[in-house]
């Protein structure tokens, strides 16, 4: 990693396996990532660690721009270790796979989400739900690799990546790759309370917040045959809404439509990540009702109201991800029910600018950085 300066690789490196003849050396890749909470994303150079006999090397073609990416790398949650290179959205071809590989091939095309390994032992990590590990999942960027010598593992807006196979996703072919991509974080992330939840034809579901999870969120619940209803602050989200395929609409700033909808859902997953008040939605649910949060508002939330949770035995959960193989699952299930994001394809010279608009709210649904664009950004007229 050379931090701070944009030293792209030389125009038109290509990681192949021809280009990076020896198995037992690193790789360099290009990047762009975050060198302090200011610099905004400019363009680096990372080294991928030497592919080791259970690891995948990938040639990433798309990475999904999340709003963690922005928190992470403006230093809003916390200070991370810099630079740091984000996305958590990646889907790419395989250049080269490690001895032991059993289940990929140079030549698949796949992805990885947001975790790149866990300590594999643990109970959640046995259960098959790697991001709940009891000594905490690590996390596709920013994260300390115990496996990699505590190396900070750097994320998607790159060329390249390496990764353990266990923590390798099978994109099906029916999938758009791009529009893949925001699966493996919004598309998982709605998906698996959804499934925790059972929700199965009939089942009323309401989606709080119309952003990048939201969107997913209408979408994944409507293939499973639920009747969707979106709840909104914002009366110019109806027609979106009801686009994506929900079936009612409501704005939650209008307490009359939100009496109406008294007693109407069974699950609610709420994407707002600003703190809001939950109770006015408790009251929409029916008895065994449940809501899962799965926006992380940096300030605090306003009560909840335990009165409502104990008439009618409501559950208030939270959700992270999903598990590998509960990813694998969504992403047949997207397959099957041609499912994926809506995306607005961006190149790295507009990194920082989709950045703003993603704060902004203005982004239909999600971005999705085409890292063929990452070596020549000066080049690019478009900006
Ligand atoms: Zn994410
Ligand atoms: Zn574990």
């Amino acid at each position: 990693m050379t931090p701070g300066r944009p030293v792209p690789p030389p125009l038109g490196r290509t990681i192949t396996p021809e280009a990076s003849p020896s198995f037992a050396g690193s790789l360099l890749a290009a990047a762009y990532g975050a060198t302090s909470p200011e610099s905004g994303l400019v363009p680096l150079t990372v080294s991928r660690r030497a592919p080791k006999e259970d690891d995948v090397e990938i040639a990433i073609e798309f990475c999904g721009l999340c709003h963690s990416d922005v928190h992470a790398t403006r230093g809003e949650w916390r200070i991370p270790p810099y630079p740091l290179v984000p996305g958590h959205e990646i889907v790419g071809r395989i250049t080269r796979v490690g001895s032991a590989v059993q289940d990929f091939a140079p030549g698949d095309r796949v992805g990885v989400g947001c975790m790149v390994d866990s300590c594999r032992e643990c109970d959640s990590c046995l259960e098959g739900l790697e991001q709940y590990c009891e000594r905490g999942n690590v996390g596709t960027y920013g994260a300390k690799d115990p496996r990699n010598g505590d190396a900070v593992t750097q994320g998607g807006y790159s060329s390249s990546v390496v990764v353990d196979r266990r923590f390798v996703l099978r994109i099906p072919e029916g999938l758009d790759p791009a529009a893949a991509a925001p699966l493996l974080c919004a598309g998982i992330t709605t998906y698996s309370p959804l499934r925790y939840f059972d929700v199965e034809e009939g089942d009323a579901v309401g989606v709080v917040g119309l952003g990048g999870l939201g969107h997913m969120a209408v979408k994944i619940a409507k293939a499973m045959g639920a009747d969707v209803t979106v709840f909104t602050t914002s009366a110019a989200k109806f027609e979106a809404a009801r686009e994506l395929g929900a079936h009612h609409v409501v704005l939650s700033t209008d307490s009359e439509a939100m009496e109406a909808a008294n007693r109407s859902i069974d699950v609610i997953i709420d994407t707002v990540a600003a703190p809001h008040d939950l109770n006015p939605y408790f009251k929409t649910l029916r008895l065994d009702g449940a809501l899962f949060q799965l926006g992380l508002p940096a300030e605090e939330m306003p009560p909840v109201s335990p009165g409502l949770l104990i008439r009618r035995r409501l559950a208030y959960a939270g959700s992270l991800i999903g598990g590998i193989a509960e990813t694998q699952e969504m992403l047949d299930f997207c397959a099957a029910h041609s499912v994926a994001s809506d995306i607005e394809i961006v190149g790295a010279d507009q990194l920082n600018q989709a950045y703003d608009r993603m704060v902004a709210g203005d982004v239909k649904y999600r971005f999705v950085l085409d890292t063929s664009t990452l070596q020549e950004p000066s080049e690019r007229a478009d900006a």
